[in-house]
């Protein structure tokens, strides 16, 4: 390595007192028999789980859902004390090998997996059934097979697909999850995520499973004010120039200037998350000013007007990232939001 990399012209400062003061918000929703877990899988939401699971552990979380093995040596460096689930389960023996060695605790999806996990040696794992999303999990027909009979099942769980909506789908769920867990032997159940939490007491069970919610996303109206935000990206002036009348800016030139305006130049496109739809009527800050973004998002650039701020090229600008307006605003999910930031910002915690 030649020399000392300089800091990144794209700050994410991730508050971890808010992170922290989300997660104990959650687990003050359920009763104190319920424990509250966390989502840390996609790198804990685009977060960083170098700074998301030091901050969890303190609040008290001691149970973390990734949904890759790849995620696994990263989440471990932390997680001490703690116990990681793989949601995704064991699709080959090269995984089952892998789940034993570093003893995370594979959710098991289907009879298939099932069979996998008993023939590589069996031992403690977690259940997934599928009672309506058929997205992941065993059938309830499922539940009677003996590959499944056979499993020493830590957590039986079950994931719901409306739980932010008023929807008949959460009642059905539930009792199809309740159903199916008398069968199977678990020595817990889960069922909520962050949405399904405020459905109430009957979906908490033994253990809830958040994610969004810890980072700041409000997925149903009832959090607005609860859910603090977390995650606040940054971004650095890279050049300041003048246009005069005439003058167009970035591709297809879709936006021109009607007057003298002095543009900005920001380290920050596409490649790091800002989609070209957050750019439609979209601003950044310079402490209190409000910046217009003008014309397209490029891969790594957006222009903004400074005609009124007093801002120079080394200065950072503030990118607007309260997830439940950016999302009614841009149409992007708050989910989406925070998992396509790049990997080119610093992400540091304060
Ligand atoms: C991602 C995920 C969660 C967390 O969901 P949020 O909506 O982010 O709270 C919980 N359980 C499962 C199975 C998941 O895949």
């Amino acid at each position: 390595m030649p020399g000392e990399l300089p800091p990144a012209s794209l700050r994410l400062r991730i508050d971890r007192q808010a992170l922290a003061d989300n997660w104990r918000y959650l687990d003050s929703v359920s009763a104190s028999e319920t424990a509250t877990g966390a989502a840390i899988k996609a790198n804990a939401y685009g977060l960083g789980v170098d700074v998301a699971i030091p901050a969890l552990l303190e609040a008290g979380a001691r149970d973390f859902f990734l949904a890759h093995w790849g995620e696994v040596p990263a989440a471990l460096e932390h997680a001490e004390g703690s116990q990681l689930s793989v949601l995704h389960g064991v699709r080959t023996p090269a995984e089952a090998h892998f789940a034993r060695e570093t003893s995370v605790l594979p959710v098991i999806n289907s009879v298939r997996q099932a069979a996998l996990w008993s023939q590589s040696g069996g031992g403690a794992c977690h259940l997934m059934i599928d009672t309506g999303m058929n997205r992941l999990g065993i059938t309830a027909a499922d539940v009677s097979d003996p590959a499944i009979q056979a499993l020493d099942i830590e957590i039986a769980m079950s994931h719901l697909a409306c739980a932010d909506e008023a929807s008949p789908n959460n009642v059905a769920q539930l009792a199809r999850f309740r159903e199916c867990a008398q069968s199977v032997g678990a020595r817990g159940l889960s069922l909520s995520n962050s949405a399904g939490l405020m459905l109430g007491p009957d979906y908490h069970f033994d253990l809830t499973r958040p994610g969004i919610a810890l980072y700041g996303g409000a997925p149903v109206k009832a959090m607005r004010g609860k859910i603090a935000q977390v995650a606040y990206p940054e971004a650095a002036i890279i050049q300041i120039r003048d246009l005069s009348p005439g003058d167009s800016v970035g591709y297809n030139a879709t936006w021109t200037a009607e007057r003298p305006m002095r543009a900005a130049t920001v380290s920050l496109g596409y490649a790091d998350g800002f989609l070209r739809a957050l750019g439609r009527d979209g601003v950044l800050h310079h402490g209190d000013d409000t910046l217009p973004i003008l014309g397209k998002v490029s891969m790594d650039m957006i222009i903004v007007d400074v005609t009124n701020s007093d801002v120079s090229e080394r200065d950072f600008l503030s990118i607007p990232f309260d997830l439940p307006e950016l999302s009614a605003r841009s149409g992007l999910s708050q989910y989406e939001l925070l998992t396509v930031l790049g990997g080119r910002f610093d992400r540091t915690d304060g």
